[in-house]
């Protein structure tokens, strides 16, 4: 069933668990994580993100994340990962999306916070979850470093201001595969956003970061971790693996590492807990 992601975070917040994020970029992906969460009784977020819509159109994405929301016998939040514009959050909400994310988190806090606030105005009548970010997660494969840490201070202000249901925080992960260094993440900032805001913490850049930091993240408040290069990379090693079989093998190749990805974030954000 087709559900937004308030009660299943909410839940994971209460019971101090997580659940992943994967996102789904075809329909094979979006066949196996509502697959796997099925076969494991869990509730899914299956995420869509807004810069896979030149290789698989918002509404073709739409269609397909809806076909197995609808049909699943667990609870499914269709969400739109990283919506950066309005009217495309929008046109998401109309397809059917259940949850959005819009991410203004590299304008000021002040345009954060506005533009935020007036998505969770249009979202919430329709019963519909917003997720924000503040602080910015930076990409784990440019150049530098753009990432900009959290204050514990302002995300308690900007959930007050916006009304804003879950928020991505910056600890110190990144977007992509970790190139220059291993993530090195900021535990005491997160135990102090955790102790200032109320709604359930979210987790960007969960790829690579390593078991023990996702256990510990979720131990101190993060309820939902987003996963997705370490799907990518799965389907890239079972292709590597299958060179010379038919489609159809390797395509179920793909399939299957990406379901033991899936298995394996259930299980160390400890989501048979919720
Ligand atoms: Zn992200």
């Amino acid at each position: 069933m087709i559900v937004n992601s308030v009660e299943m975070l909410a839940n994971a917040k209460k019971n101090g668990c997580g659940l992943p994020a994967p996102d789904y970029f075809d329909y094979d992906s979006a066949y196996v994580y509502t697959k796997t969460a099925e076969a494991l009784g869990i509730p899914l977020i299956l995420s869509y993100a807004q810069v896979f819509d030149p290789f698989f159109p918002l509404e073709e994405a739409a269609d397909i994340g809806l076909y197995f929301a609808k049909r699943a016998s667990v609870p499914v939040a269709l969400h739109l990962d990283h919506g950066t514009t309005e009217e495309f959050v929008e046109r998401a909400v109309k397809l059917g999306f259940s949850s959005v994310m819009l991410d203004a988190s590299k304008d000021s806090i002040e345009s954060n916070t506005k533009r935020t606030a007036a998505v969770v105005k249009m979202a919430h009548p329709l019963g519909i979850s917003v997720e924000a970010e503040i602080g910015h997660v930076g990409s784990g494969t440019e150049e530098g470093d753009d990432a900009v840490y959290t204050q514990a201070d302002e995300a308690e202000a900007f959930v007050k201001a916006t009304g804003v249901d879950s928020l991505a925080v910056s600890i110190g992960t990144a977007h992509g595969v970790y190139k220059k260094m291993k993530p090195v993440l900021n535990f005491e900032r997160l135990s102090e956003i955790s102790k200032l805001v109320d709604v359930p913490l979210v987790l960007h850049g969960g790829s690579g970061t390593g078991d023990d930091n996702i256990t510990k993240c979720v131990q101190l408040g993060i309820c939902k971790v987003n996963v997705y290069t370490e799907f990518l990379q799965a389907c890239g090693k079972a292709f590597d693996e299958t060179v010379g079989a038919d489609l159809h093998a390797r395509r179920a190749a793909a399939m299957d590492n990406m379901r033991s990805v899936l298995e394996h974030y259930f299980k160390i954000c400890r989501s048979a807990e919720l």
